[in-house]
């Protein structure tokens, strides 16, 4: 059962059938940042799942988990760390790949990014087959982060992509 709050959230999450391709019904978060009462109790969400967990640092997605990433990381007062999509980092990289329906995709880090031992909370905006944050992970632990969690805005529980990313936990304010 959602709460007032998240109920509220679900309502403003615009769905987009066939977007960028046919057969996929894109969830578009965009209503939710126009708001600020929805933005705030989005954030806010990420914030009171964060605090007990005491993280070092947060690492967002590009791009959309920067969006709530860095806002969670302001808020906490906590260092803030980027994925991004292959070659769009200007520093020395580590890179990790992963498979896409057709081919494959990259994301990177900047190698200082994390110290040995620091513990990090990973976020993204949506969590679907969990390929994108599973990489993500990856790059973390090469790193010799502490990935203590994985939270996400919304779930598309049917992909499955929870599973994937065990045995780390995942949270997700939205499930569908
Ligand atoms: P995946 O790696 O399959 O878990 O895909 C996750 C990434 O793709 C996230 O960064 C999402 O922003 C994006 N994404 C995947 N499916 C959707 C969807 N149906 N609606 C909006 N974004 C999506």
């Amino acid at each position: 059962m959602d709460t007032p709050g998240i109920q509220k959230l679900r309502e403003a999450i615009r769905e987009i059938p066939d977007f960028p391709k046919p057969g996929i019904l894109f969830k578009d978060i965009t209503p939710i940042l126009a708001d600020g009462a929805l933005f705030t109790l989005a954030i806010d969400q990420f914030v009171e799942a964060t605090r007990p967990l005491a993280a070092d640092k947060i690492v967002g997605i590009d791009a959309r988990g920067f969006l709530f990433g860095a806002a969670v990381a302001y808020k906490l007062g906590l260092g803030f760390v980027p994925v991004r999509k292959k070659g769009k980092l200007p520093y020395q990289c580590k890179s990790a790949a992963y498979a896409l329906e057709y081919g494959e995709a990259v994301v990177e880090m900047h190698t200082d990014a994390l110290r040995e031992g620091e513990k990090v909370v990973l976020i993204d905006d949506l969590l679907a087959t969990g390929g994108t944050a599973a990489a993500a992970s990856r790059l973390i632990h090469q790193m010799g982060g502490v990935l203590l969690e994985i939270q996400f805005l919304l779930e598309l529980s049917f992909l499955e992509g929870a599973q994937r990313l065990s045995p780390t936990p995942v949270r997700s304010f939205l499930k569908y």
